[in-house]
């Protein structure tokens, strides 16, 4: 299968190519068609599937078949995400896809300067990568006309009705022209997603794709037992011994990410803390560094580093075990992505033996355990209750870190659910309710755990 067989243009083709695709993933193979075809489009598929491409390039073959209307360009295409790092990478890739095709973009979220987006958005852009509370406010100053709109991509709805979006997208819904195309891309389907997608899909091609629980078999799971106050220094000691770089290692809580990577760097290993409490402009800087390799080791929480879009990460640690065990699945997904090996460890002290339990529930497996010498745990510990949000937080306190920033109550670190297996989301059948039916049903045939 190549992108040319997909229906894809010379001038996509020649794009994808020179950024190193040859091989289309299995969602960019169902969805480029679908999208093609011209209608609604329900995907069930998470970050590292290749989704991105999957909805940009037909969208990019889209607007550049149709006329290309005089004066400055109206919006044509909006893509909604709930964070402003997933916006940002989402519009990079439109770039770099999109390099031959002459159609311009743009990207506006919360939390920076809101002066330079409005001079962005006045000159005109085809296609608008956008958290929703920003867009609102744009909307709201008259700067945001979305009248024009024939494409709209809800990216990771799950996320955007999990940080408390659901009103603001209805709200960017009510400014859309009626007639339009609308792609729903989410990881999970419950049932407030059915109903959203029961509203806004109108007889919808439906795709999953295999889940990371089923396709992690490309990464490397391993348990290291030990006790709790001993995990930053098995941590430092794995880093050093095995010189891994390109860490991303996952807390709980922003204050547990901070003081790790403060004990990080006094052990002498480059680190940063990345959460929804540090500026824009940080954790651009972050993000970008490690990247480049500069730094060795990116601490983040579950909302942080959701949408960090790194190829080929070779070291997740969860130096904490996420209390929502799907968590643990979109964590390990950020390691081993697009055929990449990838190496996914978890420092787990007794006090989470139930969040362990649920995970290999989850994921149908029993994780390895290694103890590693020198860091055995104490057979006589006893079990701590487990502090679920960093110190001095509220839920429903203060702005929300990640996404357009309107004051929701943060998502899981900030509202925590106990750990049990009713709090797994899965696919049941995602259209269940609704008057709307499936025009197609594939499926990569793999279970979903
Ligand atoms: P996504 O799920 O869209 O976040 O993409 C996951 C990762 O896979 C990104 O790093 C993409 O650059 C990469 N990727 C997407 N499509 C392909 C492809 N056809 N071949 C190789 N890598 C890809």
């Amino acid at each position: 299968m190549s992108f040319a067989s997909l229906g894809l243009s010379e001038t996509l083709v020649r794009a994808v190519t020179e950024h190193g695709y040859t091989i289309p993933t299995p969602i960019q193979t169902q969805a480029i068609p679908a999208v093609l075809n011209g209608g609604d489009l329900l995907a069930g598929a998470q970050t590292g599937t290749g989704k991105t491409a999957g909805f940009v390039l037909p969208m990019l073959q889209r607007l550049s078949a149709g006329p290309r209307p005089h004066g400055p360009r109206p919006i044509r295409a909006l893509i909604l995400t709930p964070t402003r790092e997933l916006a940002a990478q989402v519009e990079e890739s439109v770039r770099v896809y999109g390099k031959y095709s002459g159609l311009t973009s743009a990207v506006i979220f919360g939390g920076v300067g809101i002066n330079p987006q409005i001079s962005t958005l006045r000159r005109g852009v085809d296609i608008l990568v956008a958290t929703p509370g920003r867009l609102l406010d744009l909307h709201g100053q008259g700067v945001a006309d979305l009248r024009k709109v024939d494409i709209l991509v809800l990216d990771e709805a799950d996320r955007m009705l999990d940080m408390g979006f659901i009103h603001d997208i209805k709200r960017v819904l009510k400014l859309l022209p009626p007639k339009r195309q609308n792609l729903l891309f989410s990881a999970t389907f419950s049932d407030d997603i059915k109903k959203l997608a029961d509203s806004l899909l109108n007889n919808p091609a439906l795709i999953e794709v295999a889940r990371r629980n089923a396709t992690a078999d490309i990464v490397a799971q391993k348990i290291h037992p030990v006790d709790r106050d001993k995990k930053r220094q098995l941590l430092s000691h794995l880093i050093k011994q095995h010189r891994w770089f390109q860490v991303l290692v996952f807390t709980r809580t922003k204050h547990g990410a901070n003081r790790l990577a403060e004990l990080l760097v006094k052990d002498g290993i480059p680190t940063l803390a990345i959460h929804g409490n540090k500026s824009q402009g940080a954790r651009t800087r972050a993000l970008a560094e490690f990247k480049t390799g500069e730094l060795q080791v990116l601490v983040a929480t579950d909302i942080a580093a959701r949408g960090i879009d790194i190829d080929q990460l070779p070291h997740v640690v969860n130096y904490d075990l996420p209390n929502v065990p799907e968590d643990y699945v979109h964590r390990i997904g950020r390691t081993g992505r697009a055929g990449n090996p990838g190496e996914a460890v978890s420092l787990v002290c007794i006090d989470e033996a139930q969040f362990l339990r649920d995970i290999e529930r989850l994921i149908k497996r029993e994780i390895p355990k290694e103890v590693i010498p020198g860091f055995e745990p104490d057979p006589h510990a006893k079990p701590e209750p487990i502090q679920l949000r960093s110190q001095g937080h509220r839920p429903g306190q203060g702005r929300s870190g990640a996404g357009g920033g309107r004051g929701k109550p943060q998502a899981k670190s900030a509202a925590p659910k106990p750990a049990t297996p009713g709090n797994v989301r899965r696919f049941g059948n995602p259209l269940g309710t609704g008057h709307n039916k499936p025009s197609t049903r594939r499926s990569s045939g793999r279970g979903r755990g």
